[in-house]
């Protein structure tokens, strides 16, 4: 069985020479939620878009290695037709068509199904997240951030996806209503067996329904492991946890901070 994902020796440049991304390796395993760590500007995001294929979209070009999903290279694919492999980006900051209602925006990402949604896909969707089923009428515009996030997530499940990645689904929301949404992921995911890369600078939800981690500093991977063993790692702490002073090995580590 292929992993949901595969990416081997992967550096990115953006126009203008700058250089996003150094060799990263990455794998996540069929039916597991894997979470990409670090501080701002470390790469996270431009991982995201050289799978999904976004990057051109960005003036991003993969300069070496190779992205497989599902054991299928999709590098040659513009952005549209990836989704239609079972890949979904939802993109940080929601991007929902806020002048649309939110069953209408459910309508707008079916276009990415490779079969027509039955109506039961949007029930499922209402059942998974309740306030969007009450509001399913009302302008995305006018829902709360948490809503809108949800709205985002709904739009992801209904194309039906087997691979999802989700850049910082927590983003200025509230903690309980970053709980209630990673309650919801982590359902989803187990119900429908789907593979997640979830970037998050909110670390400790990360690490908390995660099982894999893995942190990104100045455009390499400093750090992976299972999510306990990147929350116990004392080095991970003082590096991004904002925890005390690193004096432990990390775990498995491609020996952190060599670089810096
Ligand atoms: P954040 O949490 O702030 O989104 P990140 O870890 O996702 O950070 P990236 O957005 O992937 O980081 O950025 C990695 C590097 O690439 C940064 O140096 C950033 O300035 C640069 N970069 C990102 N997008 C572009 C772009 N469209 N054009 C040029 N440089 C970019």
């Amino acid at each position: 069985m292929p992993n949901a994902l595969e990416v081997r020796n992967l550096s990115v440049s953006y126009r203008g020479g700058i250089e996003a991304l150094w060799s990263v390796d990455l794998d996540i395993e069929q039916g597991t939620m894997v979470a990409l760590l670090g501080a701002n500007g470390a790469g996270k995001t431009t991982i995201l878009r050289a799978v999904s294929g976004m990057l051109g979209l960005e003036q991003g070009r993969i300069m070496a290695g190779t992205v497989r999903v599902f054991g299928e290279s999709l590098q040659h694919l513009p952005p549209h037709k990836v989704v239609r492999h079972g890949l979904f980006h939802v993109r940080e900051g929601r991007h929902v068509f806020g002048e649309m209602s939110v069953e209408d925006n459910l309508i707008a990402a079916t276009y990415a199904r490779a079969s027509k949604a039955p109506t039961s896909a949007f029930d499922e969707i209402y059942e998974y997240f309740p306030r969007l089923g009450e509001r399913r009428k009302q302008l995305a515009g006018y829902l709360s951030g948490g809503e809108q996030q949800m709205l985002a997530l709904g739009r992801a499940i209904i194309a039906d996806p087997r691979l999802v990645l989700l850049d910082e689904p927590s983003l200025g929301l509230a903690p309980k209503i970053i709980r209630e949404i990673f309650e919801i992921i982590a359902r989803i995911q187990a119900e429908k067996r789907l593979s997640i890369l979830v970037v998050e600078q909110n670390a400790s939800i990360a690490l908390k329904y995660a099982s894999q981690a893995y942190v990104i500093q100045n455009g390499r991977v400093v750090m992976q492991g299972s999510a306990r063993e990147i929350q116990s790692s004392e080095t991970m702490s003082a590096l991004y946890l904002g925890g005390g002073v690193s004096h432990g090995a990390p775990a498995r580590t491609e020996q952190v901070l060599e670089a810096h």
